[in-house]
Parts: C-alpha cells; structure tokens; sequence
C-alpha cells in the first residue's frame, strides 16, 4: 500500500489515504516523491467545481522526487536520479498532436489524477503521496541546479507561461503585459523578462507594484485607475492573462498594438462581458489560448531555468496543513505557490 491523501467527496477536504501503485511495467519508472505543488486545479477536483471528480481523487501534477526502480525497457533513467511529473502520465502516441510533441492536445491523453490508464482502465492517482509509477515518456530530468521544491511548480505554472511565450514568439524588444500575479503570473513575468521582452504587470490593487518590480516587471499599471490604462492604449505587443476568473477583456485589448496576441491561460469561463470585435479587427488582433506544454518543451522549460537560475517562490507545508492551504488559496493568500513536503507525510501525517 502507498500512503496518500485524497479526497473521498466533493464535501470531505483531503485526509490520509492508502492506495495501490501498480508494479513498474517495462517502460515505466518508480519514483519516491519529494515535493507536490498545490495548482488551483487541484481545488477543483477536490471540490468538484467543474462536474467531472472520479472520487476517491488524489490531487497533485507538481511531482518532484528520486527514482526508485526502473522496468526493464527503461533507457532514459535509473535509480537516484531527480525527475519531475507534471500534468500528463500518458496519450495515444499516434495522433498529430502527439508526433509534434504536443501531447497536452491529444484527445487520448492520459491526467496526472483523475485520469484513466490507458492500459488497465484504472483511475489515476496523482501526487498528493508516497510514491508514484509513470512511464518513461511523461518523465522529465530536473537538473542539479534547481532546488527540487521551487523546481515543482514549473511541471504546471512554469510550463504553463513558458510555452505560450515561446510558441506566440516572444523575444527581445517585444513589449509584454501579464494580467495577474499568482502563481502563474510571476512565472510569466519571470519568462517574458528571460526572454528579453519589456514587461507590464497589470494589477488592480497598487500594494501589488513594488512586489511585481522585484519579480522582474518594468512598468506596472494598476489596472482600477482608468488614466493609467488609458495612457497605456496601443503600447504592447502580446499579453499574458493568467487571471482563472470571470473578468473584462476589452481594457486589456485596448492596450495591445497593430498585430497584437492576448494569450488565455486562465480559464474565465464564460468570457463575459463580450469580446468587443472591433477592436480585434481595427488593430488586427489575435485572440488566442494555450494549454500547458507537451514533454519536450516542458523538458526544455527546466533545463532553460536551470540556466537562467529562475525559480517559482513557494510556501512549503506539511500535508496535514493541506486543508488550510486551500483555504487560504482561495482567498488569494500565498507568495506564490505552496509546495508540499512529503516528507510530512511518511512522519506519520
Ligand atoms: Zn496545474
Ligand atoms: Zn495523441
């Protein structure tokens, strides 16, 4: 049995759980887990905000830890090495999505937790435990440089930043705003600014502006002041919208320039009010989404961390102060990410 904390109803909050991981199969890797990211998707599951929690669910797509046996066909890994799981434990490894490495759109694809094993139809278990077995595929290096707890919530926030900025092409001398400033906010300044772009953090609240220039931002527009976005109309060339809630789009497209992409990464759903169109078509503007990252750039989103010493700024618990910590994410109290050390839980949490 693997020590775990899950959640058994949309009502209960998470408490200890033993589960079965099954023995490693011959592509697959076994792996002691050392620190689990709480990502806000994890309260949905838990809390069954979006209808779709097969319960009992054991949340958690941060995984950071060692490996502890390898199967037989393992090539890419071996005991003791550090190693990360993010969001995906498998796909159909046949579509267009999956040959370009962009397994994050595969249909087939297979979720940390909650997710069905494409071979035995079990429900996956994610990384709110002792232990976890993945196939060598959907495992990533994480380098020597990079402390393992911050290094955990790149395997989602980090990624999740990393790739539209890359994708979208953003590069030196491009103007960038990120809307928000959680978790994957700070990523995203953290990124655009590695990349060589000038960043604007939008924000409603003014106690925010010192904390975002200290994050890497240039300039930062408190986006309540109606002057300051008005002097800030047609003055970038993409946005970052990290903000996971119901908001207006239309201030924020005021701001892009001719040719401009606001990027979704949040999930405002529905996107209300309407999008006005005119400002879409009147500046040429792209309205786009993204998704995560497939393995190969997310093994690129690390390695370019480790050389670019970024990392995401965590509060590390113990999991018996999970319950608390979702608490206190839903009122928006934590710099940035919490980081679970599971440690706490072999001491008998
Ligand atoms: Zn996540
Ligand atoms: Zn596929």
């Amino acid at each position: 049995m693997t020590q775990a904390y899950a959640a058994e109803s949309e009502s209960s909050g998470l408490a200890p759980y033993s589960i079965d991981r099954r023995k490693p199969r011959p592509e697959d890797v076994a792996i002691e887990i050392e620190f689990c990211g709480i990502c806000h998707t994890d309260i949905h599951f838990v809390e069954n905000d979006w209808g779709m929690t097969i319960y009992p669910v054991v949340p958690g797509h941060e995984i950071i830890g060692r490996v502890s046996a390898v199967g037989d066909n393992v090539t890419k890994f071996r005991p003791g090495d550090r190693v990360g799981i993010g969001c995906l434990v498998d796909s159909c490894r046949q579509c267009e999505a999956c040959d370009g490495g962009l397994e994050q759109y595969c249909t087939g694809k297979v979720l940390t937790y909650n997710g069905e094993d494409r071979q035995d139809s079990s429900i996956t278990y994610g990384g709110y435990s002792e232990s976890i077995v993945v196939d060598q595929d959907f495992v990533v290096k994480v380098p020597d440089k990079l402390d393992p707890a911050a290094a955990a919530p790149l395997l989602c926030a980090g990624i999740t930043t990393y790739s539209p900025l890359r994708h979208f092409g953003v590069e030196k001398g491009h103007r960038v705003g990120v809307v928000g400033m959680g978790g994957l906010g700070h990523m995203g300044i953290k990124f655009a600014r590695a990349f060589g772009a000038e960043v604007t953090l939008f924000t409603r609240s003014r106690d925010k502006a010192e904390e975002a220039l200290r994050q890497g931002a240039h300039k930062v527009v408190v986006s309540s002041d109606e002057s300051q976005m008005e002097a800030a109309a047609d003055s970038l060339d993409y946005i970052l919208d990290t903000v996971p809630v119901q908001h207006d789009l239309n201030p924020y497209l005021a701001t892009l320039s001719v040719d401009g992409i606001y990027i979704l990464v949040g999930q405002p759903e529905p996107v209300e009010p309407p999008v006005d169109a005119g400002q879409l078509i009147f500046k040429r503007l792209a309205l786009a989404g993204s998704l995560i990252g497939g393995l190969p750039e997310t093994q690129e989103c690390l390695d370019f961390c480790a050389e670019h010493d970024i990392e995401c700024d965590i509060e590390k618990l113990d999991i018996e102060n999970v319950n608390q910590a979702y608490e206190r994410m839903k009122k928006g109290e934590v710099k940035y990410r919490f980081v679970i050390d599971m440690k706490s839980l072999k001491s008998g949490g």
